[in-house]
């Protein structure tokens, strides 16, 4: 019980760190060091407004000088590392396994941030992703070969399908940053589960595009994909043993 607890409040501080990171880089500020501070007023945080998750509901959302809402951004992330990381240590303790799917987790956050705020997923986190799996699969004995296959055929299904819907639409449907991390997402959930995953996302990116078109008003064309792609990867990382009993028992 100490481990979930204490894994809850590990990603809620990670989440944190995460968005900091992400919009730091995307601002072309240094990441390592400088104070953290409001973006409107530019006036340094206190200690108590920098506690993840409690701070931003015990400020309304609000920067305590200057009233300028804080991007929902930060408290989605440290929410999602906490729910996140007490699911992971529920189910499989502290062990390599869970540090893995940890890692994806953080990785996976830090791509749905940069491509929500700037509809680009950098290479190098996906990068960062195949040689995590790769070394993780080396230390965990898991069939490489295999799963390297059932990565490339998600890969290439999926690309094959965004060359059909460039040609209906006239335009560009996914970008290559998506195709590259359906790649990388593809090793993490396997080979058995790889078209679940492209349903689940297709599924999700539907949900968004219907929920941002319903709330905003400038009627945008493009959305982006990848936070879609990072959320259902999650899904079926967290519920994996679920669906694996589903699938034993029903077929
Ligand atoms: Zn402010």
């Amino acid at each position: 019980m100490v481990q979930v607890i204490f894994s809850g409040i590990l990603g809620s501080i990670i989440g944190s760190f995460v968005t900091c990171w992400c919009e730091r880089r995307l601002n072309g500020d240094s990441v390592v060091s400088g104070r953290s501070r409001c973006n409107a007023c530019g006036r340094v945080l206190l200690k108590r407004d920098l506690v993840p998750i409690f701070s931003y509901l015990a400020l309304h959302g609000r920067c305590r000088y200057c009233g300028a809402p804080i991007p929902k951004t930060s408290f989605v992330n440290e929410l999602a590392g906490a729910v996140c990381f007490v699911c992971l240590s529920w189910q499989w303790g502290w062990q390599l396994w869970t540090l893995r799917n940890a890692v994806l987790v953080i990785l996976l956050m830090a791509v749905a941030t940069i491509d929500e705020t700037a509809y680009i997923i950098p290479d190098f986190l996906v990068a960062a992703g195949v040689l995590w799996w790769g070394f993780t699969a080396w230390l965990l004995h898991q069939s490489v070969f295999k799963n390297l296959l059932g990565a490339f055929i998600l890969a290439a299904l999926v690309w094959a399908v965004s060359m059909a819907m460039d040609r209906v639409m006239q335009r560009e449907s996914l970008g290559g940053g998506d195709i590259k991390l359906f790649f990388m997402t593809g090793l993490f959930v396997g080979r058995y589960f790889v078209l679940w995953h492209l349903l689940l996302s297709a599924c999700i990116g539907l949900v968004m595009y219907g929920i941002l078109r319903y709330r905003s008003s400038d009627q945008k064309e493009e959305i982006p994909f990848g936070p879609a792609i990072a959320l259902s990867t999650i899904l079926i990382i967290i519920l994996e043993p679920i669906l694996v009993r589903f699938l034993i028992v029903n077929y």
